[in-house]
């Protein structure tokens, strides 16, 4: 329809075969269509300018205004040439440098103008420069339109380099709206749409993004820009979401029978929260209902979902089907085993556990026995889902701490069962804001547990630096002689892998002479040491045979020790927001009082601050997610990464929750009223579908 757009980014005018090569590989910009979807990401005010005097913030990008005092051209040792020039407004003056273009600059840089700068600011021992700062004479910016924003876009090194920086890719855009036909952008919202929501339209918006006219426009565009990439994306989930449940028939467990029942009465040691029992009965309904199932539970950590997992099983079991339930790491996988094992004992199950550490002839008995039905429960690590696994019938397939598996893997385990794929429950311990669940599982069905099991004491979290270490050690004493049981937790990253080790063994030799031998012990775990050396060092804290437990972040997942009371971490601040919430849940456990103590030097950056203080403030997951994702964006939230959603052009996950909201109602009244979109007056989005269903073919269908 829309020529123009699939125009090849080469011919625009002032691109060229050169750069339109540099655009694809730098900014994957191909056409023109994509090119228009390269928004600015702030505008300058060409209104206001700010005093060199006033200028403080090394890293802060400013906008002067002056004249060019000196300019010079000095050849460097290795030949290369670099521009220097002086530039100078009322109150001071800053130094220029440009290390690139030097020579094509020096010709077109006329001393003694009025220029408008605008650059990134470097302040160096006292001394104001900028680097490649954008220069624009004073009287250009007055005659140019009418305008008092101008638009700042993303580049890189090459495409500056080679006369595509903010202001060439400026120029460029302007060109491609210069020559831009009547009609070229076609309206994507139905007016019906666009008047109930008052959005301005399509051509209108993307325009004032580029080339905004006031302030409040720009705000229009903005809305309607986001509106519209969140409302697609809503779309686009739920049909995918309406489709499966129409397309794809899951096995019926029409019955609660024996076992359900006998654990319920006999076996249950302590009664449901109202959370989980309400999650129990969605997940039930799933189950009886024929369609299939692909439920996230999302609950904190503590909130019992291992007991949610367990009955959906018996359900299961009861109406002649197996199961499975994966986690992430062999100690986590144990556990759960273990804690299954004790929580069925009577009923005459058999569960069985595999991992890559079960081998030679258990291995092939136990793969045997579920290929002819004779195991129950499953419960094991990534294992499972190799291609040997194979089991009689797959009934229900639980996957535990979701963030750690990727789309594929939850792919291959639907793939289990030849017949029909078994039901999917994925369980996580890691909260995500709302937005965030909308859009990663927004073709999945949700439920929340959000409510923990009774007699928990809050975790009392406090933050110390250093000089209060004699305090702590004290305290740790303290816990220690009441019975209590202590984790000392160290950062450990790949990049500096070798001096949080120091640092690790460090603590040890110091918690060593404050607690001497003689009368403590303590357990050391790492992720180098050996699988069985650490569960061997794990076994003992956990059967509480030592008093401290000196680990990195190996025990972040899973392990469950309710005597456990302390949770002490070290540089604290090198954690990140879920990591630390992770930790945390850890202890709390128990009856008894618990604590979280949080170490930091004295230096701790403002985001390090921060993340501190949301810790200290409040136990709750989602909040600490919501926190997490203003703290460091939607794309940066463990997990998100390799997700693909999130590639926006314009809306943002962290500030555009009432737009994504408002986006995810409307597509949901619009899809159960015209699922197909047949409806005359739904043409328009019926068509885009289209386009963004062949954009996205290659979907899967269970992410
Ligand atoms: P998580 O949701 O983090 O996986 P778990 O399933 O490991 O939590 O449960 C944490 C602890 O709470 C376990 O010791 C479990 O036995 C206990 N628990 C679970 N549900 C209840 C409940 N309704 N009442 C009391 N304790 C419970
Ligand atoms: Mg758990």
């Amino acid at each position: 329809m829309s020529h123009y757009l699939d125009t090849p980014i080469e011919y625009l005018k002032g691109i060229g075969p050169a750069r339109a090569d540099l655009l694809k590989t730098e900014i994957q910009v191909f056409k023109y269509g994509d090119f228009i979807y390269n928004f600015p990401f702030r505008y300058i005010d060409k209104s206001s300018f700010q005093l060199i005097k006033d200028l403080k913030t090394d890293g802060e990008t400013v906008q002067l205004k002056g004249y060019l005092t000196s300019l010079e051209l000095i050849k460097g040792a290795n030949n290369r040439r670099r521009l220097v020039g002086l530039f100078k407004d009322p109150s001071g003056f800053v130094e220029l440098i440009w290390f690139q273009r030097a020579k094509v600059l020096s010709e077109i840089l006329q001393i003694g103008s009025e220029y408008v700068l605008y650059g990134t600011l470097k302040i160096y021992k006292g001394k104001k420069s900028f680097a490649h700062p954008e220069m624009e004479l004073s009287e250009k910016v007055k005659k140019g339109v009418q305008r008092s924003f101008d638009p700042v876009y993303y580049t890189t090194e090459k495409l500056s380099s080679r006369g595509l920086d903010a202001k060439g890719i400026r120029k460029a855009m302007q060109a491609l709206f210069e020559k831009m036909p009547a009609g070229a952008i076609h309206e994507t919202l139905p007016s019906y749409l666009l008047e109930r929501l008052k959005l301005i339209g399509k051509y209108q918006a993307l325009k004032e993004l580029h080339f905004p006219t006031s302030q409040s426009a720009l705000e229009e565009a903005q809305k309607r820009m986001k509106f519209e990439e969140l409302f697609f994306m809503q779309m686009r989930l739920l049909q995918t979401r309406n489709i499966r449940k129409q397309t794809i028939k899951g096995h019926v467990f029409e019955k609660v029978g024996e076992k359900f029942n006998r654990f319920f009465s006999e076996k249950l040691p302590f009664e449901l929260t109202s959370a989980q029992k309400r999650v129990i009965k969605e997940i039930r309904a799933d189950l009886g209902s024929g369609i299939h199932m692909n439920r996230l539970v999302q609950g904190d950590v503590g909130s019992g979902k291992t007991m949610v997992a367990l009955m959906c099983m018996l359900i299961a079991i009861d109406n002649g089907f197996q199961n499975c339930m994966m986690a992430p790491t062999e100690i986590l996988a144990r556990q759960h085993y273990a804690s299954v094992l004790e929580y069925v004992s009577g009923l005459g199950l058999k569960i069985g556990f595999l991992s890559g550490n079960v081998k030679g002839k258990k291995r092939k008995e136990l793969l045997k026995m579920l290929k002819e039905g004779d195991i129950d429960i499953l419960i094991g690590t990534h294992a499972l889902i190799e291609d040997p696994v194979k089991f009689k019938n797959l009934g229900l397939a639980i996957i535990d701490e979701q963030h750690r598996f990727g789309v594929v893997q939850r792919a291959k385990l639907w793939g289990k069962n030849k017949t029909m794929p078994p039901h999917v429950l994925v369980m996580t311990a890691t909260p995500i804001p709302r937005t965030l669940a909308m859009t990663l599982y927004g073709d999945l069905d949700v439920s929340i547990i959000d409510e923990l099991p009774p007699g928990r004491k809050e975790v009392t979290t406090k933050h110390f630096t250093e000089s209060r270490r004699p305090h702590v050690l004290n305290f740790m004493h303290h816990e220690i002689q009441k019975g209590r049981q202590i984790y000392v937790v160290y950062p450990l990253i790949e990049e500096s892998e070798k001096l949080d080790l120091q640092n690790l063994n460090a603590g040890y030799e110091m918690l060593l002479q404050y607690f001497p031998p003689e009368r403590f012990n303590i357990s050391v775990v790492h992720g180098k040491m050996k699988p069985k050396d650490k569960d061997f060092e794990m076994e003992r804290f956990v059967t509480g045979k030592t008093h401290i437990m000196v680990a990195t972040t190996v025990i972040e997942v899973g392990v469950n020790v309710p005597n456990a009371t302390v949770m002490i971490i070290e540089n604290s601040e090198r954690f990140g927001l879920s990591q630390l919430h992770q930790l945390r849940g850890r202890v709390g456990r128990g009856a008894e009082q618990s604590y979280c103590i949080l170490m930091t030097s004295y230096k701790v950056s403002k985001e390090g601050k921060e993340r501190i203080q949301t810790m200290v403030r409040t136990n709750n997951g989602f909040e600490i997610a919501e926190a997490d994702m203003q703290l460091r964006g939607a794309g940066n939230i463990e997990g998100v990464q390799q997700s693909g959603y999130l590639d926006f052009a314009i809306a943002n996950l962290a500030t555009d929750t009432p737009i994504l909201t408002a986006a995810r109602h409307i597509a949901e009244k619009i899809l159960s009223a015209d699922p197909r979109l047949e409806l005359p007056e739904n043409l328009t989005l019926r068509n885009e579908m289209i386009r963004i269903q062949k954009k996205y073919k290659s979907y899967s269908r269970i992410s």
